[in-house]
């Protein structure tokens, strides 16, 4: 169906990420699976296009235009390649809105020329061992002394941090007995403090190329002039922007979704079984017909929904039932164009086993479905 979602600015910056994944992504794609590693220069390379600095204020070297619709450009792109670019997602779409959101005029100076270069990659640490899901759990300390905090504690599942040169930590800088949402801060910890470990890279099911590290924190002398906005007011901050965090995971959701369509449709025509392609039985026809209008569906909720998003008014509720409803879909479509492949579908070397294996977790991060529908409860008045 027709999208309005796009104008000419969005549409030629597509043609740019699609020229750059041709050139410098796909002849090499295949040895970053096997390192299980995007190369740390990319993002310098797609610093100097100008790709991941669209919403980095012009003054620090950026593009100054704050409109996601470049974010989602990028990662239908990558979709439509059949690549993931590493943690880049997560650190254009969930961090860098905090750098952008919360940074003060000294933090700005300081931080923004590296991200709109590419030469500064960031990562957010909020899981730990312990606590996902809930949040007000976190057990990693941030003491003051002096003009400094000194931060102890563990994190993991922490995408991008092999590569990052910051972190976002979230860590309890005071304690309220009657209120565990109170007390959490968000600490930004340079790659180089002495202290801060990055451990071992998380071996997955799916994300080949995206690094997942443990993180730990061993007495790290945090300067003062690193807490990203107010002392305290972690959970408010990271609330803030949650609706743009599930967004993305949707975004990313439905584009998997139709290159999974796309793949099948292709792959349907070209097989042949009992003289016949597989295209030609009416349970494939019927199967695809579903699926493409399921994804349909999918992109229209998430279109509303990034519209909702660009005019400041997509509540957390909406966020959670768009992520809920695009990445169920994609689970439920990619499931099935695998089946369409038989055997091949299984093969690690077939991109649909890929898109399978990668869709898995959408379910899971930036909040689990189970998550999710706790919040559209709420908001039912349940
Ligand atoms: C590949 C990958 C990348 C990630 N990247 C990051 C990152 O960059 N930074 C970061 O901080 N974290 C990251 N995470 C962590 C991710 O956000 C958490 O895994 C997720 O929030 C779930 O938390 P958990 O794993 O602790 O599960 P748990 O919270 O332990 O949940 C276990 C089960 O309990 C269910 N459950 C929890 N609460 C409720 C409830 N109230 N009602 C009903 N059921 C409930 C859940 O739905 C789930 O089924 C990543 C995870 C993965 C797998």
């Amino acid at each position: 169906m027709r999208r309005t979602l796009f104008e000419q600015d969005h549409e030629d910056f597509r043609l740019l990420v699609r020229d750059f994944l041709a050139r410098e992504v796909l002849p090499v794609y295949e040895d970053w699976r096997r390192a299980g590693l995007v190369p740390r220069d990319l993002f310098t390379a797609l610093g100097k296009l100008g790709i991941i600095s669209t919403a980095v204020p012009e003054e620090y070297g950026g593009g100054g235009r704050d409109d996601y619709r470049f974010n989602v450009v990028l990662q239908e792109e990558c979709a439509r390649a059949g690549v993931t670019l590493g943690g880049l997602r997560t650190h254009l779409d969930i961090v860098v809105p905090y750098f952008t959101g919360l940074a003060n005029a000294e933090q700005r100076a300081r931080w923004f020329p590296g991200l709109a270069s590419g030469e500064l990659y960031t990562a957010i640490a909020m899981s730990e061992p312990g606590t996902g899901s809930d949040l007000a759990g976190v057990t990693t300390r941030a003491v003051r002394d002096g003009d400094h905090y000194v931060l102890s504690g563990a994190k993991t599942f922490i995408t991008g941090g092999h590569h990052a040169d910051l972190v976002i930590v979230v860590a309890r800088t005071a304690t309220d007995p009657d209120d565990r949402r109170a007390g959490l801060s968000l600490l930004v910890v340079e790659k180089d403090m002495p202290g801060f470990t990055v451990g071992r890279r998380l071996e997955k099911l799916g994300l080949a190329v995206q690094d997942t590290v443990e993180l730990s924190f061993d007495d790290v002398r945090v300067p003062v002039a690193n807490l990203l906005g107010e002392e305290g007011a972690a959970f408010t901050l990271l609330g803030r922007n949650l609706a743009q965090e599930r967004l993305a995971i949707a975004v990313g959701a439905v584009a998997q979704t139709r290159a999974a369509i796309d793949l099948t449709l292709t792959y349907v025509r070209d097989r042949t079984v009992f003289g016949r392609p597989v295209a030609h039985f009416q349970n494939t026809k019927f199967e695809l017909a579903a699926m493409s209008t399921e994804s349909e569906a999918a992109q229209a909720l998430l279109d509303a929904a990034i519209t909702a998003l660009l005019a400041g008014e997509l509540t957390p509720a909406d966020a959670a039932r768009t992520k809920l409803f695009c990445t169920e879909t994609q689970g439920r479509v990619v499931d099935r164009c695998l089946q369409l492949h038989g055997g091949y579908g299984y093969i690690l070397e077939s991109p649909i086993a890929r898109l399978y294996a990668d869709a898995r977790v959408t379910r899971i991060y930036g909040g689990t479905s189970e998550v999710l529908k706790t919040i559209i409860s709420k908001s039912l008045g349940l």
